[in-house]
């Protein structure tokens, strides 16, 4: 969780508004979890996006991003959020930091946050950004999401926010028994399906929740960018 006598700049009363007004969009969409929407509400999505994008900060819809990716809509986001149930004591990981938004919402949610980005530049920028904001119980990594990140597994939840025709075996590998993993699974290019998967005692449970659309999960880390 984050410290509130140490969270990020005062916003100004317009940017205030326009969050206030997502968030109630949001809830006239369907999303309940308090601690999600508000979540929502701190995190100042503008500064995820490049200059020239910043005055579509507030709608609740996916942007284009550095390095040709994009930063999610903020209804896919809560909804994603919702549907994982992070709890305050839990360490999750993230596959596809892009902007780093949805590692930041997930900053507020739950105790640690580690988040794997395959393009350098995108990490960096990002680690800059939640630093700015001293969310400072997520970490930026750089490198192939795919494998996971077994240095700090086991992970009580994960979330994959970039879509592959199957989720990575690695991944349930690294999540505890009882944990909840969510992630868009479907080919590149189209719409997916968002699943929520359950590892129990007994194997994988999976629930089909919505149809989304995401950028691809992309095998090894980028050499360019
Ligand atoms: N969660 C992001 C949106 C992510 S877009 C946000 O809040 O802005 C999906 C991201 O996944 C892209 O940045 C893409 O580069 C990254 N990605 C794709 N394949 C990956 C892989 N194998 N490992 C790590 N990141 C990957």
């Amino acid at each position: 969780m984050i410290d509130e006598e140490d969270g990020p700049p005062e916003p100004t009363p317009q940017e205030v508004e326009a969050r206030a007004a997502l968030v109630l969009q949001l809830r006239k969409q369907g999303l309940r979890d308090r601690r999600v929407l508000s979540a929502i509400e701190r995190v100042p999505r503008r500064f995820f996006l490049t200059a020239k994008l910043q005055r579509h900060a507030y709608e609740d819809r996916a942007l284009p991003i550095e390095c040709g990716q994009t930063i999610s809509q903020p209804y896919v986001v809560g909804m994603m959020s919702e549907a994982l149930d992070v709890h305050a004591d839990h360490k999750v990981l993230e596959i596809g930091t892009g902007s780093g938004f949805q590692a930041a919402v997930l900053g507020y949610l739950a105790a640690e946050v580690h988040t794997v980005e395959r393009y350098r530049t995108l990490a960096d920028l990002a680690r800059e950004r939640l630093s700015a904001l001293k969310i400072d119980n997520v970490t930026v990594h750089f490198g192939d999401g795919m494998l996971g990140l077994s240095e700090h597994a086991p992970y009580d939840r994960i979330i994959v926010t970039a879509a592959g025709a199957e989720v990575p075996k690695a991944l349930f590998d690294q999540l505890v028994v009882g944990g909840k993993l969510i992630a868009p699974v479907g080919a590149s290019g189209g719409i997916q399906e968002l699943v929520l998967f359950e590892k129990t005692s007994r194997g994988i449970e999976k629930h089909a929740l919505a149809a989304v659309r995401f950028v691809p999960l992309v095998e090894g880390a980028a050499v360019r960018l």
